[in-house]
Parts: structure tokens; sequence; C-alpha cells
């Protein structure tokens, strides 16, 4: 106990010290790994100085030349759609803020540079990457959120403490870049991204941004490596913003350091249906992904895990997506990671087209909130935010008036279901039976503004 207080005092009374002496330095093998590496970190900083200097030169020379070239459209600013974030309530102790203009960019060197895909047929989701990426990083003690940059794709390195390694704390955001027909990128509603990124971030205890800023910096990784933008309507880019919780403790608690990245891949079809385009589910109501009070409704990493042997499950009896049902009545929530829409004949024997209402079991996606908006535009059927469960799905099979069944998201857009797997019964569902399908009409709607054909405040041109 003695030695134990010797040793702690002398540490104390040593710590405002950066030498020590080789006495102290033979008695206590840490003191001498530390003081090794202090040293060594002493002489590379020294020599790392000439090449970081240069570094920073060359950075400032691509800064000025993408500046000249970069612009985001005019329709980020327009007043109508909902078309700019809303302002974000950040937490007081927050910090500062990151800018667009603050962007520094690392150019990957020509040997780095990746083959761009030959044929977008046949992408596979995710399973490639553009050249560079973009890095935000938060460090509390740095004041708060430091100059955003744009470097090659690499590896993270990460402490084995982080958070987002043990806790989850992680969340992301899917859209997508697309190639008009006039040859000019367009993103779509980035705004709502934003705001449901900042939500999540909130409920995870990760620091909150300013969306436009960070839109501004995506547009220019996107300008950067444009031409992994596919050519074609049948594919797009893929962006993955992602928020992760870095802080190197063991604590449940909330993220002091945080990164704030992004990556993009080039992708087609977001997964295999059969040769009429529509998919089959498993409905197994011993499974729930989310429930009230969680967070069901924010894009969070720990969210996605727990679906995975279940997608294993319906993989195996030959099924494509699961259908998430929640409750005693086995309400329809999601299916797969999509949003659902039933289109059916009420009973008042008007058409009318249903989805799950946003009660937190639901996650608010994009593409369910522009096909509401448009529907109800359209005024030719009626459109509802309302629940509905297997029961009420079997009984419209049997009286001839369920009509369509089909899953909403960016990441597949509009995914048409063709059967269900429920309590050991095959339902045949006739979506792809009808002569002017409504999932079609809104297909062609949807992607009418995002590839350009019609222009919608909707569709974000990045220059
Ligand atoms: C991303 C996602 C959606 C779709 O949201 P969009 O904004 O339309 O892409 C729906 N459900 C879940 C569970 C999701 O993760």
């Amino acid at each position: 106990m003695t030695t134990k207080m010797a040793i702690g005092a002398k540490a104390n009374a040593k710590s405002s010290s950066a030498f020590f002496h080789s006495q102290d330095i033979f008695r206590n093998q840490h003191r001498l790994i530390r003081f090794i590496e202090q040293s060594i970190r002493l002489c590379s900083n020294q020599s790392l100085k000439a090449a970081q200097q240069q570094q920073q030169q060359q950075q400032q020379l691509n800064k000025t030349q993408l500046d000249a070239d970069f612009s985001i459209s005019k329709s980020l600013n327009s007043e109508h759609w909902n078309a700019v974030p809303e302002p974000v309530e950040h937490d007081p102790d927050v910090g500062q803020q990151f800018y667009g203009n603050q962007l520094m960019v690392r150019l990957a060197s020509p040997q780095q540079l990746q083959p761009k895909p030959d044929r977008d047929e046949d992408l596979i989701f995710g399973k490639q990457f553009t050249d560079h990426m973009l890095k935000i990083y938060y460090h509390k003690s740095l004041g708060g959120w430091q100059r955003p940059e744009i470097t090659p794709l690499e590896n993270l390195v990460m402490h084995p403490a982080a958070k987002v390694l043990h806790y989850a704390v992680e969340l992301f955001e899917g859209m997508k870049a697309y190639r008009g027909v006039d040859g000019k990128i367009r993103i779509f509603r980035p705004n709502m991204n934003m705001n449901r990124m900042n939500l999540a971030a909130k409920r995870s205890g990760l620091p909150t941004f300013e969306g436009k800023e960070f839109i501004k910096c995506l547009s220019r990784l996107i300008s950067i490596d444009s031409e992994w933008v596919p050519h074609t309507q049948a594919a797009s880019l893929y962006i993955r913003p992602t928020l992760i919780g870095i802080d190197p403790t063991l604590g449940v608690a909330s993220s002091d350091s945080a990164l704030l990245y992004a990556i993009l891949s080039p992708v087609g079809s977001y997964f295999k249906s059969d040769s009429t385009g529509a998919v089959s589910l498993l409905a197994d109501p011993s499974y729930t992904r989310a429930w009230p009070g969680g967070v069901g409704n924010r894009k969070m990493g720990s969210n996605y895990a727990p679906t995975i042997n279940v997608q294993k499950k319906a993989d195996a009896k030959g099924l494509q997506q699961v259908l998430w049902l929640y409750g005693e009545n086995h309400d329809l929530t999601e299916v797969g990671t999509m949003n659902i829409f039933m289109f059916f004949i009420n009973d008042k024997g008007e058409k009318e087209l249903i989805t799950p209402p946003l009660n937190g079991l639901i996650l608010p996606g994009i593409t369910r909130d522009s096909i509401l908006a448009l529907a109800r535009q359209w005024g030719q059927f009626k459109v509802t935010e309302g629940t509905f469960n297997m029961p009420r799905v079997c009984e419209l099979l049997n009286q001839g008036r369920l009509l369509e069944l089909f899953g909403t998201g960016t990441a597949c857009l509009v995914s048409p279901i063709n059967r269900i797997h429920y309590m050991n019964q095959d339902l045949y569902i006739p979506t792809m039976e009808q002569e002017k399908p409504v999932h079609e009409t809104i297909r062609t709607a949807l992607t009418d503004i995002q590839y350009g054909k019609v222009p919608h405040p909707w569709a974000v041109v990045i220059e």
C-alpha cells in the first residue's frame, strides 16, 4: 500500500515535467514507454512539418480550382414545397458549426482512381464505391465541428472503445443523385434527409449540424465524382451519409467526438424480384421491427441488425422480403426497409390509397411523403394515412377489393408485392394484374421528376 502511494505521489509531482531522470524511468516501465513515444512524436513532427505544409498548399490549390466551377442551383432556396431544411434546434453546448465554404479537398492520385462500372444493369447494391469521400469530425474539446474535408475513399481508424463499436451510436441516410435527360445531375428533396438525420442525432446523443451546409459539402463530393453518376435511367448514384460516435470511452453517454461522413455507390435496381418485377413477403407475427416509444422512426443502425436473421428465414422459404407486423391485430407497418402502401376499394365503394400513419413505428420515408403529396394533388382517389391489419387484408382479398400492395423507398422507389406468406397460407395479391396500376403511375411521376423530365422544386440540380 505504501509503495503504491509513493509512486502515485511521485507521478503527480512529475506530471508537469516532460522529461524524467533515468532512475525514475527504470523504476517504471510505463513511463519509459511514454517517454520514448513522446520522443518519437517530437522527431516525426519535425520531419512531417515540411510534408504537411506542402500538402496544405496543394489543398489550397485544389480548393480554389474547384470553387470556381461549383455552385448549388437556386432551386435549393426555392420557397415552395418545403425546399429548405427546417431550422435545427442545436443543444446550447454543441459548439461551432461547419460550413460548406470551409471545405478542404485532397484528390485521389491518378493511380488511386478505380475503373468505373461498364454495365449499369450489372451493378449490385452498395458493392462498388466512388473514388472520394466526405469527412467532418466533431470534437467538443476543440470547440465543436471541424473543417469538412473531401479525401480519397479510405479506411477509418478509430479506438477499439469507440462508442459506435459498442452501443451502435450510429445513424445514416439514403439518398440518390440522378443524371437527368438533360445531362444535369439532381438530388431529390435533400432537406428532408437532413431534417431526419438531425432528429436521429438528437435521439442518439450525437451532435446536430446545419443541413444546408452538409448538402453543400455533399454536392461538391458528387461533382468531384460526377463521372460515377450512371448515364442511364436504370441506375443512379446512391449517397450514404453516416454519423457515428467515436469517443474512446465505454460509458453509455452522449458523444463528445463524432464523425459525419459520406460515401457514394453507383447502383442499379435494389434487390432481385421475380420475372414479373414483383416481390413475395414473409409475414411472421412473432417478429417486431419497432415499438411505441422506440426508434423505428429513425434511420439508426441499431434498427437493422436484428432484421437480418428474419430476412434469412424469408430467403430460406423462397420469399424476397419481410413484411413487418405489429401487435395483436397484426397491423402492417413496413416491408423490408420500405414503407408500405395499399390501393383498394373501400367500404363506400371508392378507390383509396392507404399507408400506415407516422405513429413512431414507421420510418418517415421521403418517397412516402412525396407519393402522398402527389396523389393528394392528383385528386383521383382517396388518400389516407391510417392503420390496417392482416385480417383486413384477407377480407379485402376475399371480396376482390384489394387492388395493389407495394413498398416504397429511395433505394427501390416502388416495389410491387404479389404474394404474402402468412400463418402457413399463401395470399396472392393481384398487384401485377391491374390494367392501369397506380404503382406504375406513381413510379413514372417520381422518375420524371428525379431524371429532370419535368421541372420540379423537389429536384435540386448540382452544378
Ligand atoms: C429508409 C427507409 C425507408 C424509406 O425511406 P425513404 O426516405 O423513402 O428512402 C422506409 N423504411 C425504412 C425502415 C427505411 O430504413
